[in-house]
């Protein structure tokens, strides 16, 4: 009888997905994960895409050099340790609900996207990522999260040219998946007049290459002159 109370007692009580500690979860993290995630704020960032700068310096060396199409980006989390677990469950294990950290992160995010006065917001199209068993696009459920946060209208600028079989995380070498990325995007026909900056978000910022072609489709477009680029992690290697 006791050894049954324990074990339901096990099977109920929530566990942090990164550490496994029961104290507190929240998004499936325990406090000190979830502060780790939230409050991500390391000594020097590059201003123009935020990316963390080992030593000391305003701007990375990927800035420096200049050659992304978007104008600038920013993210909350590296795509590692707790961050990777997180978006892992989300994606994977069906956890949308903990796209909320979002709102319950610092509010750094919100005051560097205010700062940047886009006037819309566009998510990247599915089938770039994983078929969804529930049939969501995470990319699309943050961006409207942000367009709320940000009251901004939250738009399908950015459309699937095809629906591809194979996923892109299955190819190989970073060409074969600028070749998927080509393929698989299309910008938009038309643009509302009101709109000449376009905030892209997205879940995880890994080589640049989507976000690239992204921002290049829309500034094909006419009337849209900049493109930033919010995600929720990024690889930081
Ligand atoms: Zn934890
Ligand atoms: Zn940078």
């Amino acid at each position: 009888m006791r050894y049954n109370h324990l074990m339901l007692e096990l099977i109920i009580k929530p566990r942090c997905v990164h550490c496994k500690s029961q104290k507190d979860i929240r998004f499936g993290l325990c406090p000190d994960c979830l502060e780790e995630l939230t409050n991500y704020s390391p000594p020097f960032r590059c201003r123009n895409c935020g990316l963390t700068i080992r030593g000391e310096g305003t701007i990375c060396q990927r800035c420096l050099e200049g050659t992304d199409l978007f104008d600038q980006a920013f993210f909350l989390f590296p795509y590692e340790k707790e961050g990777r677990t997180l978006i892992h469950n989300i994606k994977f294990r069906d956890r949308l609900e903990w796209l909320g950290i979002l709102k319950s992160a610092d509010i750094a995010w919100r005051l560097v996207l205010g700062n940047w006065h886009p006037d819309a917001v566009a998510w990247i199209p599915s089938s770039l990522h994983t078929k969804w068993s529930r049939g969501y696009n995470v990319s699309r459920e943050l961006a409207l999260i942000v367009a709320e946060m940000l009251d901004l209208p939250c738009l399908p600028l950015l459309k699937r040219a095809k629906l591809f079989k194979r996923r892109l995380s299955a190819t190989g070498t970073p060409g074969e998946r600028k070749q998927v990325i080509r393929q698989f995007l299309k910008g938009p026909e038309v643009v509302p007049e009101a709109i000449s900056h376009v905030l892209i978000v997205d879940d995880v910022f890994t080589t640049g290459a989507t976000v690239n072609r992204a921002a290049k489709l829309l500034k094909q477009a006419i009337g849209i002159t900049k493109v930033s680029v919010f995600t929720l992690a990024r690889v930081c290697e």
